[in-house]
């Protein structure tokens, strides 16, 4: 069967297939870190749906949850209308935001991917500013719909305004650190200040707490406390994009609350669906310039992923997984950075809780000039495919697809873990081989 099921996706599916392409597995059951292929092999999936499934594959409360919403003759598909589904799924996420965003916020469901969301926050700040331009960053990524695409820089359009992020390591201004991260945010003053830097108000800035395909990018906190200054000072609304650092994955339950910056908007998806899509943004009340069905859609009520993911959020929070990402990412870098300090092919080791990122580079062709080795996206790859070999599941990211990106659940256990970093540094070591 796997092979037959390899050939035929091969052969039919587009040629855009990605995740398929780097990983020819076929899974036909998993739990919690765990993916069993239909070769009878097993995996330990440290890619987690693109950092979807905070509670791993099939955890019990997110089973329990879609099924009493089965056997209870709840109706599955109802539009926008009302439920109590949907009422205890949008209590308990208002539960989880930061209090001051909570207090004041409205939801809309978008959906049903992150990308919907994304499209749903840039046309929301367009409508309630009356302003068409958007402020984004370098190496960002928002989805693959046309306005998403945009502000990702996927299709370059002149709305939009392509800002430094802040990268401790490639560093756009050579410097790395703070003081990196400060001349961003003052080239990002200086553009909007200059009456003839050809960026007039735009209707919003759309940011990345963590940039994630970016290649594991987390942005300090003192700098998205500057964005909020900026953007406050200027009556920008300010999206954050938490649609992959959301629900505990970068050691807080939502990744704004590391700063303390709380944004205007919202965008949400992956990890708050439970595994299911969903995705919704949340934003200051006074935003809600929208007339009735400014902004609708068929499949903006799914409630089995709406069960599923009030039982996800409610478990991160009892359980305090955010915490735990925050205790086991730091365990994983520690060790990782052991690793760079021994392998000259790993020239960064980055991340925040349990969204990491090893930046493999070339150390011999460094240029006289350079402050930091070229990215080597080829020996990412073998990475990949060796830790493939040893049964780990990882993804590459990154403007030269040269990071390894590990994104295990929250529930991921410390023996886990440790099989997941011995796996790493023998993939590593026979990939350099
Ligand atoms: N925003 C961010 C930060 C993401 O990481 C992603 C997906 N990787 C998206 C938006 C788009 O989500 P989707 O793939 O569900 O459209």
């Amino acid at each position: 069967a796997h092979e037959g099921i390899l050939r035929r996706q091969s052969l039919r599916e587009s040629a855009a297939r990605t995740y398929a392409r780097s990983l020819p597995i076929v899974p036909v059951r998993a739990r919690g870190l765990t993916i069993e292929g239909a070769d009878g092999r097993r995996y330990l999936d440290c890619l987690s749906g693109a950092g979807t499934l905070a509670l791993g594959h099939n955890h019990p409360v997110v089973l329990e949850a879609i099924k009493k919403v089965l056997d209870s003759g709840a109706p599955l598909h109802v539009l926008d209308l009302a439920t109590p589904v949907k009422d205890a799924f949008t209590t308990e996420l208002f539960h989880t935001l930061p209090r001051q965003l909570a207090d004041d916020a409205r939801i809309q469901f978008c959906g049903p991917a992150g990308t919907d969301a994304v499209e749903a926050a840039l046309k929301l700040v367009r409508t309630a500013t009356g302003r068409s331009g958007l402020l984004a960053f370098t190496g960002a990524y928002h989805g693959m719909t046309a306005g998403a695409l945009d502000a990702s820089g996927g299709a370059p359009d002149v709305r939009v305004t392509r800002l430094p992020y802040p990268h401790g390591y490639r560093c756009p201004f050579g410097v790395g650190g703070e003081r990196g991260a400060e001349l961003a945010a003052r080239w990002t003053e200086n553009l909007l200040d200059d009456p003839k830097g050809g960026v007039t108000t735009p209707a919003g800035m759309i940011v990345e707490p963590v940039q994630g395909e970016g290649g594991v990018i987390p942005a300090p906190d003192a700098w998205m406390r500057r964005m909020r200054k900026i953007t406050e000072a200027r009556s920008i609304p300010l999206i954050a994009d938490e649609v992959q650092t959301g629900v505990g994955r970068t050691g807080a339950f939502w990744a704004v609350e590391h700063s303390g910056v709380v944004p205007d908007v919202m965008v949400l998806s992956k990890a708050i669906g439970g595994s299911l899509p969903l995705a919704v943004i949340v934003y200051r009340s006074s935003l809600d310039a929208w007339q009735p069905g400014a902004h609708a859609g068929t499949f903006r009520g799914n409630q089995l992923a709406m069960a599923a993911g009030a039982a996800t959020l409610a478990h991160v929070r009892e359980n305090r997984l955010a915490e735990r990402a925050a205790t086991l990412g730091a365990r994983i870098m520690g060790r990782l950075q052991g690793l760079a300090a021994a392998h000259p092919g790993i020239g960064d080791v980055r991340g925040r809780g349990l969204m990491i990122g090893v930046e493999l580079v070339d150390p011999d062709s460094t240029a006289p000039d350079a402050v930091v080795p070229p990215p080597a996206p080829a020996l990412a790859a073998a990475v990949q495919r060796a830790c493939l070999d040893r049964g780990l599941i990882v993804e590459l990211g990154g403007r030269h697809n040269a990071v390894v990106r590990l994104l295990p659940p929250l529930t991921v256990t410390d023996e886990q873990v440790t099989a997941v970093l011995d796996r790493f540094a023998d993939a590593l070591a026979a990939a350099e081989r």
